[in-house]
């Protein structure tokens, strides 16, 4: 079967422009699987790093599968979406427990998979098996809402329907791995968000959005979802070398990771007013408040760390900041997996303040 002439034309663009990437040609399906998940919403140039840590910490499936989810949430620290390292944790476990360690070779077989939507499963089984299924993501939308003329929103369920159906039409069922990045990478090198290159362009003789000088509006999205503020206030309590801390609960941002005591209210606090014990004890010391503000998915964090020396019996603190908290020493603290906001204020505000009043 003769390919498309837009799938031709992108092979052979794909087979003198692809980046060199370390998973690229391969067909393993546990190297695609990280990279995948590790490059979702990350930069390659962010990501790539990552990538090495997790091949070098954990060469194999078994190795990942093994390891303690605490390690995995350090080595991923940074990244941010945590809650991607905890299903490719789990995943990997029950790749490795319920399949024996053998992949579904089909990207329905491996959406039933913790973690792994269309998107990853249609390219790990079109990369690793060469199953003929479409990837969709960003750039496809862009490059094909572009290069076809599509005005769909892409944010919506009709146009994963209308993007999926029309690149399963253009896909090369002997080379759909190949397809699948080729489009991926074109997005990313050639037909760009902000400043398609249209002028090197190999595919701008057929395109729409450059025949009607659309490349700006194309692709089409719904607006979008209105941004939420949150407002936290850690007290950063400390006591002989140890911080006061928990592991937050499931069901809402950053499960599974450690912060500090917490103080949240439904708007910007007034300090001098929030009612707790251990903000009446930083008064006292009149510690300043470290103010970031973090953006998230949908929300941006505002968030005040007061740090606070402790008096008293600390499993009497502990008790009283509420349930859940527990002492760790300093060293402890800094293997436990924490949101890399708290990471950062530990590193540049706390440490070189506090451990050197408490040593003197
Ligand atoms: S001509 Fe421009 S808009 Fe069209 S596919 Fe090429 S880079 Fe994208």
């Amino acid at each position: 079967m003769t390919a498309h002439p837009f799938t031709a034309t992108l092979l052979h663009w794909y087979d003198r422009h692809q980046r060199a990437l370390p998973w690229r040609h391969s067909h393993d399906p546990y190297r695609i699987w990280l990279a995948e998940v590790i490059m979702q919403q990350t930069r390659i140039s962010q990501g790539l790093p990552y990538y090495e840590r997790f091949m070098a910490a954990y060469p194999t499936l078994a190795d990942l599968a093994a390891a303690p989810l605490d390690e995995v949430l350090r080595l991923w620290q940074g990244l941010g979406y945590y809650s991607r390292a905890r299903h490719l944790h789990k995943c990997a476990q029950v790749v490795w427990q319920e399949h024996r360690g053998h992949w579904p070779r089909t990207a329905a077989g491996l959406q039933q998979l913790p973690g792994i939507g269309p998107y990853t499963a249609a390219a790990i089984a079109s990369q690793a098996f060469d199953e003929p299924v479409p990837v969709v993501d960003g750039n496809v939308y862009r490059v094909l809402a572009r290069h076809f003329g599509l005005a769909t929103p892409i944010n919506t369920p009709a146009a994963r329907q209308e993007f999926t159906t029309l690149s399963a039409s253009l896909l090369d069922p002997a080379y759909p791995g190949d397809y699948n990045q080729a489009l991926m990478e074109f997005g990313a090198l050639q037909c760009t968000p902000r400043k398609p290159a249209c002028d090197t362009c190999v595919l701008a003789l057929s395109c729409v959005a450059r025949q009607q000088s659309r490349q700006h509006e194309l692709p089409v999205k719904a607006p979008a979802r209105a941004i939420r503020q949150r407002y936290f206030t850690y007290l950063v309590a400390y006591h002989n070398g140890r911080l006061l801390m928990r592991q937050r609960p499931a069901g809402d941002i950053w499960q599974g990771l450690y912060e500090f005591v917490l103080i949240e209210t439904g708007k910007k606090p007034e300090l001098q007013k929030l009612a707790h014990p251990l903000l009446q004890q930083a008064a006292r010391q009149q510690m300043e408040p470290i103010f970031y503000r973090h953006q998230l998915t949908h929300r941006i964090l505002n968030v005040n760390f007061v740090a606070v020396s402790v008096s008293g019996p600390p499993q009497q603190v502990a008790d009283l900041a509420g349930s859940g908290y527990k002492w760790f020493f300093y060293d402890e603290v800094e293997a436990l997996p924490k949101p890399v906001l708290l990471a950062r204020y530990l590193d540049t505000h706390f440490n070189s303040i506090n451990l050197q009043e408490e040593t003197k």
